[in-house]
């Protein structure tokens, strides 16, 4: 039997809890992946806790924003050291919550301290005035200037609770924003020492908020109360938050699902693939955002890459430990394993054959699942069209070039997708012809997640928005546009005949063009 970390202790849970607002709002059992055991009583808030969460975190905003750049920086300088030296404990309570293997929730930890040292080195020049000519040269000027929005409401899923709870909220924090974090029940926990460890190094107290509940039940305040929506979630969870968010016009982020596919191309080395897909298709037990569902193989090569592919996957060390020998860990919970499994079984009723795995694995814990090869997928079965979030992918022929990029193409989302060639021009153009919003070459998920200096955000019904980027911080702004006219020059001089103005601007225009003054 597996026994959890020694000092996850009943103490140090209940602690970490104590941290959500709750007056009324009952409790949720928390459980252990692994076990099914409850592990602590979750608070609920309810939405005046919520509403009450908002009004604490906005007063500390208002101090917040008021220090300068470099002050707050600071804070993230000592937190990057913090959550780097307890990222074993961080894994520890990642684990215990979401059932991953502890390869995945290692890697989990490291997200956050990635964004806070891109973002270090950016934030400064982003959020600093940029000044811009005026309409009229020298006698006017223009300045942009980056306003915090105030309170930015965060809702986090399940499958990256750690790093989904923190590195949106890092840029949000460095422009001078405070946070009310809305984590999955399921997880809440990893957030919640996240939030523990941004204040020893510093966040003053109250701005980052975390508050929990069920999505329908406490969703309403938390975006009716936001100054802008970051969430990161389903297609169908987004378009909800979305159309709140827009009847307050309010600015939101939406980050969804996928199903996203990977062409092989004929030249491809077939270890470097089978390693790169391995990770790609089966990390975190397929419950990646970004992680693929469908692999398209030249037809040339079919059989070959089929049979690498699958005795690859069968020699895949599946477990409960909390340590790094299982490759593969757990669901994260019996009914997404529920469900995981109905999308096979509806493909295989409708024709799909299961090439390996297709069961649950109790004798692991209540939520394994095996990692799945399926063939025959067709878009007539639900894990053909819809998102299935587990450990199954479907293997598919081609036989032209421009066949694999049709059937890449020919879904509802558009998030990620994978091109594998040895020749990076010819991979790079096919990758152009993708529609999704990251495309890895020779890799699956992980160069594009990890560049944290580029966008990353979805097309199609994948979202709207991206993290990462200049973009990714500006986006928790307001552009205050401060215009100052130094004489008034425009509008006739007092007696001066309208058509002579007119004359004068018009001219004005074409000199300043010629000249090149703005
Ligand atoms: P989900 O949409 O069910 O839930 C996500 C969060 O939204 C949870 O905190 C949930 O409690 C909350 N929620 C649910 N209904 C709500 C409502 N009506 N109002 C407000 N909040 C509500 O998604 P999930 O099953 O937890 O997560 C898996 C999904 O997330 C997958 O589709 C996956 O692809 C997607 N995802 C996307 C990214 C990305 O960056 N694009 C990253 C991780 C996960």
């Amino acid at each position: 039997m597996t026994t959890r970390p020694g000092w996850i202790t009943d103490e140090v849970l209940r602690d970490l809890v104590s941290r959500v607002p709750s007056t009324a709002g009952g409790t949720w059992k928390l459980t252990e992946v692994y076990t099914g055991d409850v592990l602590v009583e979750l608070p609920q808030s309810t939405p005046a806790d919520i509403e009450a969460a908002y009004a604490r975190a906005r007063e500390a905003q208002r101090e917040w924003a008021s220090w300068p750049i470099e002050k707050r920086l600071k804070v993230f300088k000592k937190a990057h050291s913090l959550l780097i030296d307890n990222a074993e404990r961080t894994a520890d309570l990642i684990q215990v919550e979401s059932g991953k293997a502890r390869r995945m929730a290692i890697e989990e930890t490291c997200d956050p301290p990635m964004v806070i040292s891109h973002y270090l080195t950016r934030a400064a020049k982003l959020l600093a005035p940029v000044k811009r000519g005026g309409p009229v040269p020298v006698m006017s000027t223009s300045t942009e200037i980056r306003q915090p929005k105030g309170v930015v409401g965060i809702i986090a899923p399940w499958n990256f609770p750690f790093a989904t709870g923190l590195s949106d909220a890092v840029p949000a924090l460095m422009a001078g924003n405070g946070i009310v974090l809305k984590p999955d029940n399921k997880t809440a926990l990893s957030p919640l020492w996240g939030v523990s460890l941004l204040e020893q190094a510093g966040l003053p107290k109250g701005l980052f908020q975390v508050v929990c509940g069920e999505g329908p039940d406490v969703g309403p305040t938390l975006i009716d109360q936001a100054n802008y929506v970051m969430f990161t979630g389903s297609t169908a969870t987004g378009r909800a938050i979305g159309e709140r968010a827009g009847r307050n016009l309010i600015g939101c982020c939406l980050e969804l699902g996928g199903k996203n596919p990977m062409i092989v191309l004929d030249d491809v080395d077939v270890d470097e693939w089978v390693q790169g897909t391995l990770f790609g298709v089966f990390g975190n037990t397929g419950q990646i955002c970004m992680h693929i569902e469908r692999i398209y193989l030249p037809d040339s090569r079919y059989d070959e890459l089929r049979a690498a592919f699958v005795k690859a996957t069968e020699a895949l060390r599946i477990g409960a430990a909390y340590d790094f020998g299982p490759e593969l860990g757990s669901l994260v919970s019996v009914d997404h394993m529920h469900r995981v499994a109905s999308h096979v079984e509806d493909a295989v009723a409708k024709g799909a054959t299961v090439v390996t795995g297709g069961k649950p694995r109790p004798d692991l814990g209540p939520a394994f699942f095996e990692p799945t090869i399926l063939e025959g997928v067709t878009t007539d079965m639900v894990c053909g069209v819809t998102e299935t979030f587990g450990p199954v992918v479907a293997l598919h022929r081609y036989r032209t070039v421009d066949e694999a990029v049709d059937l890449a193409n020919d879904t509802d989302y558009g998030l990620n997708a994978s091109v594998w060639s040895s020749d990076l021009k010819r991979a790079e153009a096919v990758a152009r012809r993708i529609e999704a919003g990251n495309v890895n070459v020779n890799d699956a998920l992980a160069t594009a997640y990890a560049s944290k200096g580029t966008p990353s955000g979805g097309v199609k019904q994948s979202g709207v928005g991206a993290r990462h980027g200049d973009q990714g911080l500006l986006k928790y702004t307001d552009v205050q546009n401060l215009a100052v006219l130094k004489k008034q020059v425009m509008a006739p001089r007092p007696g001066q005949p309208y058509e002579d103005y007119v004359k004068g601007m018009l001219s004005g225009l074409k000199m300043m063009r010629r000249t090149r003054i703005r």
